[in-house]
């Protein structure tokens, strides 16, 4: 029992170490969020002046390949969208992308997403929806790298030394069970994703939308970056 927990400890105390780098990552990214964000308004006024609603009409169920949130056409200025499948990114989408898979898509794995103007390329660009594939414990090993639906009850929560929380779907240890992985810098209050949140899904069941990753130490687990993409089911 006690080298159980040692063991743990230690696989802990091994991913604090990894994911350091993506702990910076993620503000680095945040800030020049920030940054783009003062650059957008600034320009905003005379994107606004070419925009027409009325070639977009019958794109009005398009979503966000990730988070699977509708796109609103007559508000988005940019658009990412793959090549080789067609679905489309909304920024912070592909963001995650960049981070966490490689730059890749989720649906067919292509490396070919490209940035798309709303403003003069939607008329010509045929756009689809990412359905995911609803997997089960039993079947999620096969959808590496792939964004997915899974429905499951969170059995109890783990925490690494540096913040992360991992809602474990099984009643392992961090290393065998399936888990959500919800990394410390979106817990910060007013982003949905805040801790009180979390722990409240202890025993509950919900439904995620998120990208299936296979962490060299730490095993199977689903990676999100948003509120979006939990549904409470009970
Ligand atoms: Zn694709």
């Amino acid at each position: 029992m006690e080298s159980d927990l040692q063991d743990i400890e230690n696989q802990v105390e091994e991913r604090n170490r990894y994911d350091t780098v993506r702990g910076i990552f993620w503000y680095e990214s945040e800030e020049k969020e920030n940054q783009k964000n003062k650059k957008v308004k600034s320009d905003q006024s005379s994107e606004k002046l070419n925009f027409s609603i009325s070639i977009h009409e019958d794109l009005n169920d398009i979503v966000d390949a990730v988070t699977g949130e509708p796109i609103q056409l007559s508000r988005e200025e940019c658009l990412y969208q793959c090549l080789d499948c067609s679905v489309v990114y909304l920024p912070d989408s592909y963001e995650f992308l960049k981070k966490e898979n490689y730059e890749k898509c989720v649906g067919c794995g292509s490396g070919k997403i490209t940035p798309i103007k709303v403003t003069v390329d939607l008329s010509v660009k045929k756009l689809l929806n990412l359905d995911p594939r609803f997997v089960t414990l039993d079947n999620y090993k096969m959808f590496e790298n792939k964004l997915i639906q899974f429905t499951g009850v969170v059995v109890k929560i783990l925490e690494s030394r540096r913040g992360d929380y991992a809602l474990m779907f099984e009643d392992k240890p961090w290393v065998e069970g399936f888990k959500l992985i919800v990394f410390y810098p979106l817990m910060k209050s007013g982003k949905g994703l805040e801790r009180s949140f979390l722990q409240s899904l202890v025993n509950k069941k919900i439904q995620v939308r998120g990208l299936i990753k296979r962490h060299e130490v730490f095993g199977y687990e689903i990676i999100i970056y948003s509120r979006k993409m939990i549904k409470v089911l009970d």
